[in-house]
């Protein structure tokens, strides 16, 4: 039996509810026996546990830029720590220093842009020279709703925000995307051939779901 607080009160009916927090509060009549109670919550597991997975998976509190905050870079988090002097945001596989006499997220989006140029560009060519595969522009900028895409004349977007997810990712960006010279489609025939470039790119698509939130939440 997971843990639960129980609140008890003049009602007649049983009701769960999982709080902000993620725990699990039951609000249950004044003389309901402990056994009744716990074999409810036993046939809603299913609906707790859903529940439970759902607030998890949810946007994080947007940062304040406090020190100690975490940020990502290539997929692992490095606290921050607040200076007065030098670039708006410097990083030293360490920590992340932020001067504070710049506005954080422009600080931040700068970062991770310039970085991600830099690590990207090589990765997209090494791609597209293995696979014989010719873009035409490469433009990297911040997107809501997309990670990359490539336009019918081969132009190719990369969300500079992926400087935050693991290389691994990166890679499976890159690959999709220019397999879109090939197929301007999802069909089959597609995903036959990022598969060929890029075997485990679902584990991207996973990884890239369960962290959206975060990575757009500067
Ligand atoms: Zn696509």
């Amino acid at each position: 039996m997971q843990p639960y607080q129980l609140i008890r009160s003049r009602r007649k009916t049983l009701a769960l509810q999982i709080n902000a927090q993620g725990d699990l509060q039951v609000r249950a009549p004044m003389r309901l026996s402990v056994k009744a109670i716990e074999q409810f919550i036993t046939e809603k597991q299913h609906w707790i546990n859903k529940k439970q997975t759902e607030l998890k998976n949810q946007a994080p509190v947007k940062s304040n830029y406090q020190a100690g905050d975490l940020f990502l870079f290539l997929g692992e988090n490095y606290p921050l720590k607040l200076v007065k002097i030098g670039e708006p945001l410097t990083f030293d596989q360490q920590y992340f220093y932020l001067n504070t006499q710049y506005q954080p997220a422009k600080s931040f989006r700068w970062f991770y842009k310039k970085e991600f140029e830099k690590i990207a560009l090589p990765r997209l060519n090494y791609y597209a020279e293995k696979h014989s595969l010719a873009f035409n522009q490469i433009r990297f900028k911040a997107q809501k709703t997309r990670w990359g895409s490539c336009s019918a004349k081969n132009n190719i977007n990369l969300n500079y925000l992926l400087m935050m997810a693991p290389m691994s990712v990166i890679n499976s960006v890159v690959t999709h995307e220019l397999a879109h010279i090939k197929h301007k489609n999802h069909s089959k025939d597609f995903y036959d051939f990022l598969r060929e470039m890029m075997p485990d790119y679902k584990q991207a698509d996973v990884w890239l779901k369960q962290h959206s939130q975060k990575l757009h939440n500067l």
